[in-house]
């Protein structure tokens, strides 16, 4: 028999090598069809007394990357269609699907034949599922090894097994941890826990797992066997009883109960082990089951896989622009942004040219490089060739005439009209006439600067975070001329240095910093009320956001605060902003000189290491303070949510962003939006918009006209759409997703 995803070579031996390789995909993945084939070819080896083993392994240089989460996507559709129809079987429909995967492992493990997984990369969720049923795990011995059951991080959980074979192989404390964090384990480590029995060099993958099956492996799981006990003892075992309690609160601790798949984890797990493997197999179908059907399993799914992935392919870019190539890239500008900016390209392979005012300048921008190589060589990160090959992609200048030959360059100079005027002019003086412009500016309009240009279509913002390292997300903006094939240059270039791109329009702090500002607004309206710092920032994070606001407010410092306040008086007028936030921060900036954590003083205090920083205790001191059991912590997390999500509104409704991936996507990755939402727009359709304008008005009855719900909102609210309905970014009317 033939099969589309697998080729089936038996040896001399009888053991059949499967090997997993989709065409035209890169990465290897479960679909419908990989399951139908790999069902196939459990019932063809098992019924061939030729075959006396299965060695499964990979065509691609990874293994796998789990489940195709698009087809998770189209299951919630299906179910949210058959609910409508027949909500009495739409539910046990879902049980079966999802059951699907777990029968097909589980068939294979009881096959009587027995299967060994040849791991020889990435392998991850249900791929690791698979390798688990199998009766025995080889590893290469490589650093492209990654293994991991990451679908936590999705809003799901391991659901074809994961839950139930992971403990019974090692303890429960790290297969705990391991689940609910989705993190990624080497193949060292996965050994040292007992997840894979051997780990060879690469070359060796598939003979050391022929070599298993040849030494008499057995066909039955371990918890198959008579007798057989949990290595980390039971859940009523004195070990355990320390464990469990603690494993809650860690969980509370780190999650507020948030996150519907994490705490199922822990439930599948507590129940699951006590009890015959089948029935624990049960409990996680139908604890899967539940998740599915969960606001925040879909918003995650949505927002955190699939729309991520076709927005980091260029959901937005033009068609018809020829892609671009790289050969050089030009930075303008080396301080702390540039210096990072150059960073990220050069290890994306890209040449760069590094432009300062004078060469040392240029050359300490390079230097914020040769720190980050040193410390990656010394990890084991990157090898001591690799580093310098990178390093010497960096070419540090003070001529613009080294420009000439750069197909973009970036500009991140002072945050000063004047001066990017002058870099503008002196850059485009040199530059070939169809290279692109692009600013690195996080206030300054693009369109103003582009009246600097000789060239406004061929100019664009590309606007990106600090730590630039670690950012996922950049945000690329359109001057009124910007062109499209300014536009697929910056998003090809995003792509490049494999980082989420979203396109926004022109407007007064872009997409993130109006949201960002709107979190740390209502922060000092918090502190105005005399609600207790401490209660501010606790109330953020149990909203699910990752840094408090004023912990967030200090980092990017609270005089940038003060000047961006100031410079929006100056060009919209002394109504735009609040007066009482004006008064603020002139007093912690101007007479206390408190700037933030680059001064060590800001709403907190930073002692010196290893104390850490705390909450300036003359905070308090400021306002009279509310008692703290008169503060509904409710109501300030809903306030911070909503007047996020509000101002995400309005900028769809003003055209700023026009595609809800973007606006969720952007928000999550910016500023880390509560993500079990799927973002600010899924947020408000998680719950339905008449349900959020209700919420908007009632807090703008009790905190402010800034709540007040826009007229767009409202409209939805009447009619009962959602954001992905009425701006639908697939262009197709689905008006109930
Ligand atoms: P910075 O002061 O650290 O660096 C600016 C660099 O530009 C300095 O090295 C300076 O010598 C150089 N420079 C000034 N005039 C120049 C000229 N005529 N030619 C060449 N080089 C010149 O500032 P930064 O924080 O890196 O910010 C740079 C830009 O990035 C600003 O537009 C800022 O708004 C934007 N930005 C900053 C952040 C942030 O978190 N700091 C985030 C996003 C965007």
């Amino acid at each position: 028999m033939s099969y589309t995803n697998f080729k089936i070579e038996t040896d001399a031996d009888g053991i059949a090598l499967v090997t997993w390789d989709m065409p035209e995909k890169s990465m290897n993945v479960f679909t419908e069809e990989v399951m139908d084939e790999l069902d196939a070819i459990v019932d063809q080896t098992t019924a061939d007394a030729a075959v006396n083993g299965v060695v499964f392994t990979s065509g691609k240089s990874s293994f796998s990357g789990g489940a195709d989460l698009s087809m998770i996507k189209s299951m919630f559709t299906l179910h949210a269609e058959e609910k409508k129809n027949d909500p009495a079987n739409a539910a046990q429909k879902l049980f079966n699907l999802v059951g699907r995967m777990t029968g097909l492992f589980r068939k294979l493990e009881t096959s009587g034949k027995p299967w060994v997984s040849a791991i020889n990369g990435t392998c991850m969720g249900g791929a690791f599922e698979l390798s688990l049923a199998c009766h025995g795990r080889v590893a290469a011995n490589s650093k492209s090894v990654k293994i991991a059951l990451p679908e936590v991080k999705v809003g799901i959980f391991p659901g074809a097994g994961g839950t139930q074979r992971v403990p019974r192989l090692t303890n429960t404390q790290d297969a705990l941890q391991m689940m609910t964090t989705g993190s990624s384990l080497t193949a060292a480590r996965a050994k040292a826990m007992g997840l894979v029995h051997e780990v060879v060099d690469p070359e060796k993958l598939v003979e050391a797992a022929k070599a298993m099956i040849k030494n008499g492996l057995k066909p039955v799981q371990p918890w198959d066997e008579k007798g057989f006990k949990l290595p980390g003892g039971g859940v009523w075992t004195p070990a355990s009883a320390q464990l469990w309690p603690a494993a809650s609160a860690i969980l509370r601790r780190e999650t507020y109960g948030n996150y519907p798949g994490a705490i199922a984890i822990l439930k599948c797990v507590y129940e699951g082990l006590q009890v015959p493997f089948d029935t624990g197999l049960k409990i996680e179908q139908r604890y899967f089951t539940e998740i599915l059907q969960t606001t925040e399993a879909f918003s995650m799914v949505r927002s955190l896989f699939v729309s991520m992935q076709e927005l980091g392919k260029g959901a937005r870019r033009p068609a018809g622009v020829p892609k671009s190539e790289f050969r050089k890239v030009g930075v303008v500008g080396a301080g702390f942004m540039g210096a990072s900016i150059a960073y990220v390209t050069a290890a994306a392979g890209i040449p760069v040219t590094l432009i300062d005012r004078d060469m040392e300048a240029a050359e300490k921008g390079k230097a914020h490089s040769e720190g980050l190589v040193k410390d990656s060589v010394s990890k084991g990160r990157l090898t001591k060739e690799e580093g310098e090959a990178l390093l010497a992609r960096i070419t540090p200048s003070a001529d613009y005439g080294d420009l000439k030959d750069a197909g973009l360059v970036v500009e991140a100079v002072f945050e000063d009209r004047q001066v990017k005027k002058d870099v503008i002019e002196k850059v485009e003086a040199v530059i070939a006439p169809d290279a692109i412009f692009a600013s690195n500016t996080s206030t300054l309009p693009i369109t103003g600067l582009a009246g600097n240009s000789k060239r406004p279509e061929q100019f664009i913002g590309v606007h990106f975070f600090s730590p630039v390292e670690k950012m996922m997300l950049t945000e690329v903006i359109l001057g009124k001329e910007t062109g499209d094939k300014a536009l697929a240059t910056a998003l090809d270039y995003v792509a490049a240095i494999k980082k989420t791109p979203i396109v926004v329009n022109d407007t007064r702090g872009f997409y993130v910093n109006r949201c960002v500002f709107r979190y740390i607004h209502e922060a000092y309206d918090m502190l105005i009320e005399g609600v207790p710092p401490a209660m501010i920032e606790n109330a953020a994070k149990m909203a699910g956001m990752p840094v408090g606001p004023l912990s967030l407010n200090d980092e990017v410092a609270i005089d940038l605060s003060q000047k961006i306040l100031k410079a929006t008086v100056a060009d919209l007028g002394e109504k735009a902003v609040d007066p009482r936030h004006m008064e603020l921060v002139n007093k912690m900036v101007d007479e206390l000189d408190r700037r933030g954590r680059k001064n060590g003083k800001g709403f907190y205090e930073y002692p010196a290491k290893p104390a850490k920083k705390y909450i300036w205790p003359g905070l308090k001191e400021l306002y009279p303070q509310k008692a703290a059991d008169k503060v509904d912590v409710e109501v300030l997390k809903q306030r911070f949510l909503v007047t996020i999500a509000l101002e995400a509104a309005r900028t769809i409704e003003e055209g700023i962003v026009t595609d809800p991936r973007e606006a969720d996507v952007g928000s999550i990755l910016g500023f880390g939006f509560a993500p079990y939402t799927g973002g600010t727009l899924s947020y408000i359709d998680g719950m339905g918009a008449k349900a959020f304008v209700e919420l908007c008005e009632k807090l703008a009855e009790e905190h402010g006209d800034h709540f007040k719900p826009t007229p767009l909102l409202k409209e939805m609210a009447e009619k009962g759409e959602t954001f992905y309905g009425r701006f639908d970014p697939y262009g197709q009317a689905q008006k109930a997703a």
